[in-house]
């Protein structure tokens, strides 16, 4: 389990706090992994349409030994197994898992872009990577600190 990789989680259906917890222990489970950090849970402010869906956020910071391409598939089957709870009543997925960070590296496939092309302009993934890695630098962007004043702007709640 050499390798460390930070994940986003986000929910915004049915309970999605209860949801968020539980797929931090579907992490925890996931083969050759563990969870070294878990971040609080943050309610984005709905902005616009008030009667949406409150989404919850969340960061994990994991180790594991699954390869970039397998730790997705792993995320995608993860994100399945919850969705598929509340398909027929929903419709839209509960879960969403995203890599954010693996290492320091660049991958640019068709199916995984690493790092996560848009972590540095969303405060709920900003703040929650920085509550358990405030140093950490996203490779080629600079500091997860020095991004943050940049959304600032974006009503986060730290539940
Ligand atoms: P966003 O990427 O803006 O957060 P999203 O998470 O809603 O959007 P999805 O529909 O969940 O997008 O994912 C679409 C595809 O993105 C996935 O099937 C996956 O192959 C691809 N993808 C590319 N890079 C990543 C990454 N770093 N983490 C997770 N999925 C990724
Ligand atoms: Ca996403
Ligand atoms: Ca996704």
């Amino acid at each position: 389990m050499t390798n460390t990789a930070y994940i986003a989680l986000g929910a915004n259906l049915g309970d999605p706090a209860a949801t968020v917890r539980a797929a931090f222990g579907a992490l925890a489970n996931m083969t050759e992994s563990r969870v070294v950090h878990s971040s609080s849970l943050y309610r984005t402010a709905p902005v616009g349409i008030t009667e949406q869906p409150e989404f919850v956020n969340a960061v994990a910071q994991i180790e594991t030994g699954l390869a970039p391409e397998a730790l997705l598939d792993a995320l995608l089957d993860i994100e399945h197994r919850f969705g598929r709870v509340r398909a027929e009543r929903n419709g839209p997925r509960t879960l969403d898992l995203d890599i954010l960070l693996y290492n320091d590296q660049l991958i640019d496939l068709p199916r995984l872009t690493l790092p996560h092309p848009r972590l540095h302009l969303r405060a709920f993934v900003l703040q929650p990577l920085a509550e358990i890695a405030p140093n950490l630098v996203i490779p080629g962007r600079g500091s997860v600190a020095a991004w943050l004043p940049a959304v600032a702007n974006q009503g986060i709640v730290r539940l």
